[in-house]
This record gives structure tokens, C-alpha cells and sequence, in this order.
């Protein structure tokens, strides 16, 4: 059975007896204002419509079996069972308004990537999230949330771009108006740097957010740490983000985990100027989660002024970003499908 949580109006009104119109009023329904009983809309469709809707689709949501707040951020880790059992987290962010919220969102159960920061990485890759069952995701936090969630990040288990049509068609449905009405510049999607699918979505022109998370300067450096940066080179990173910035004119966003006595020495701020060859960016600054038992350590306080400091001498703008829910393991890196 098809489920309606990842389908557009027309992919509805091609698969059903409804018009497009009725096709917007149904998917509106059930995603937008998160019903699921159609006898109840305002301008229901005709009963035999009804009844075909409930015979040939399902609009079922992944199960939440466990949420744990954190009580410093107030984070809250929701912990999901899918259909076939499998296990994946999402967190709701506050944002800084009061009453609104962000969704940082799992794109695949587990990792391929082994990124060696990053606790998800360990457990490789099990399996792609669907596009519904991360539109469900998404769907369960706002039915549990009083206020308004207006954002999604695609940063939890996974790489986006490893499951790259089911994340772009999800990130369809969260900003159509007939689903998750998220404007597109709240979505965003961060990528450990696939150039192919970097390339195909530059070119594909799509409104959302992008992040890469870069964490290095220093090729030899950046394969220890993210092995995918043993498959595409710093050269062919930078090559592929150039080509979008050109073709999209918007300054590229650089995510890099300060790893202490590793990553955070001024002559890596040297490294990244010079692969940047004038190439506008924002670097989002995150301190590493101390996720594994014999991992990294956090950049002292003087290690990362050191670090900044020679950003600001070297003219590149960045941004500190502070990873939410480290007290309830749900922060950057942490999320690894975990009952507390
Ligand atoms: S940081 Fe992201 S891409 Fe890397 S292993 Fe963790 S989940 Fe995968």
C-alpha cells in the first residue's frame, strides 16, 4: 500500500479518482493540518472517493516510542520505530522565538560515511529512510509539540545526499503548502561533501539550504577523519562548490567540527584560505560531542581563540553553533538509535 505522505497533488490525483483540486484538499488534510480522518474535512470528497483512499493508501506515522528531554536546552530526542522495526531519532530544536522549533531529522538508519567523530558512523549503514517515513518523522514531533515548528534540518542519522531522491522528495512535501508549509530557506540539508550529488543538485537548482561539512584543510588530514574525502579530493570539494556558487550566487556554508589539538591550529585556517582561492563562505564553528569513549577532546578556550582569531585576521566570517542536547545524547554525532 502507497503511503500519502510523500506524494504530490498531482502524483495523487494520477494514482486516484480524486480531481487535483480534491487531491490538494486531501493531502492538505492530512499533512498540513495533521488529520487522518477524512470523513471529518470540511469539504470532504465523495464517499466512494473516500473509500478508494482508504483502500489503495496509507497515511500511517513511525512510531514514537521513546522522548527524553534534555534539561539544559530542553531539547527533546524522540525515538522512532519503523515499520520493519528499525530504530531512528529525530530532536526538536527551540528556536530562539519562543514557541517555535526546528526538527534536525534522520535520513537513513545508521551511516556508510564512518565519519570518525561521529557515533552513527559506527553503526554503518542498515538501511535508507523512505521519503514518507521522514515526512512521518517530522509530522509525529509537530503533533507533539504546542507552537509552531517551522524548520527541518536534514543532519541526524545518515547522509542526505546518500539517499538523494527520497530526501529532496521529502523536503518537497515539508515545503509544499499542501504539506509541511515550511518556508524552503528553513530547511536545510547538510552534507559530509558528495560531489557528485553536490553537482546534481546545484544543477537541479533546488531552494534549499546546503552545508558541507569540511572539519579539515588538509587532505591527508580530512581522509583520517572522513573517509569520504578518500573518494573526492579537497580539489574536486572546492571545484564542485565554486560551480555553485556561480550558478547560484549565495555564499557557501562550511560546517567544521573543532576536534582539540587536531584540527584547530591557525595554520588550518592558512590551509582552508588558500583551497578557498576566493570562494565566499560562512564557517559554522561546533565543538566536537565527546561521542566516543576513547574519542576527541573539545578545543580548549585558548586553543579556539587561537583558532578564531586567525579567521578574523584572515578575513573569513564564521559562525559559533552550539550543538543542542548533549545532556540527553542527542547533540551532533551522538544519535546512534539508543533507548535511554
Ligand atoms: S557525521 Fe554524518 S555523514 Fe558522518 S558518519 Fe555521522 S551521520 Fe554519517
Amino acid at each position: 500500500m502507497r503511503s500519502l505522505l510523500a506524494m504530490s497533488p498531482e502524483q495523487l490525483a494520477q494514482t486516484s479518482d480524486c480531481t487535483l483540486p480534491e487531491a490538494r484538499r486531501v493531502l492538505a488534510w492530512v499533512l498540513s493540518e495533521g488529520q487522518c480522518d477524512l470523513d471529518a474535512m470540511k469539504r470532504p470528497v465523495s464517499k466512494a472517493k473516500r473509500a478508494q483512499l482508504l483502500r489503495d493508501f496509507h497515511w500511517s506515522l513511525p512510531q514514537v516510542i521513546e522522548t527524553i528531554e534534555d534539561p539544559v536546552d530542553h531539547s527533546l530526542r524522540f525515538l522512532f520505530r519503523l515499520e520493519d522495526g528499525a530504530l531512528v531519532e529525530a530532536v526538536r530544536i527551540p528556536l530562539h522565538k519562543p514557541g517555535r522549533f526546528s526538527v534536525c531529522l534522520s535520513s537513513q538508519v545508521g551511516c556508510a560515511m564512518g565519519c570518525d567523530f561521529c557515533a552513527t558512523g559506527r553503526l554503518g549503514l542498515k538501511r535508507n529512510l523512505q521519503a514518507w517515513e521522514m515526512v512521518g518523522c517530522w509530522l509525529q514531533v509537530r503533533a507533539h509539540t504546542q507552537g509552531q515548528v517551522s524548520g527541518a534540518v536534514f543532519m541526524g542519522q545518515g547522509e542526505p545526499f546518500h539517499n538523494y531522491e527520497p530526501v529532496i522528495a521529502a523536503c518537497q512535501v515539508l515545503s509544499r503548502p499542501s504539506g509541511g508549509r515550511i518556508p524552503a530557506a528553513g530547511i536545510t540539508i547538510s552534507t559530509v561533501g558528495l560531489v557528485p550529488q553536490i553537482r546534481r543538485y546545484t544543477a537541479e537548482q533546488h531552494p534549499y539550504r546546503l552545508i558541507v561539512s569540511l572539519s579539515s584543510a588538509q587532505q591527508e588530514q580530512r581522509a583520517q577523519l572522513m573517509p569520504v574525502a578518500g573518494k573526492y579530493q579537497l580539489s574536486e570539494l572546492f571545484s564542485a562548490l565554486k560551480e555553485r556558487y556561480e550558478r547560484s550566487g549565495e555564499r557557501v556554508t562550511l560546517a567544521w567540527v573543532l576536534l582539540g589539538g587536531l584540527n584547530d591550529d591557525p595554520a588550518q585556517v592558512s590551509a582552508l584560505k588558500r583551497q578557498l582561492d576566493g570562494l565566499p563562505i560562512t564557517l559554522n564553528l561546533i565543538d566536537v560531542n565527546e561521542a566516543r569513549e576513547q574519542g576527541y577532546r573539545r578545543s580548549t578556550e585558548t586553543e579556539r581563540a587561537r583558532f578564531v582569531d586567525q579567521l578574523a585576521t584572515l578575513g573569513l566570517p564564521f559562525v559559533r553553533r552550539y550543538s543542542v542536547g548533549l545532556e540527553s545524547n542527542s547533540a551532533c554525532g551522538m544519535l546512534a538509535s539508543k533507548r535511554s
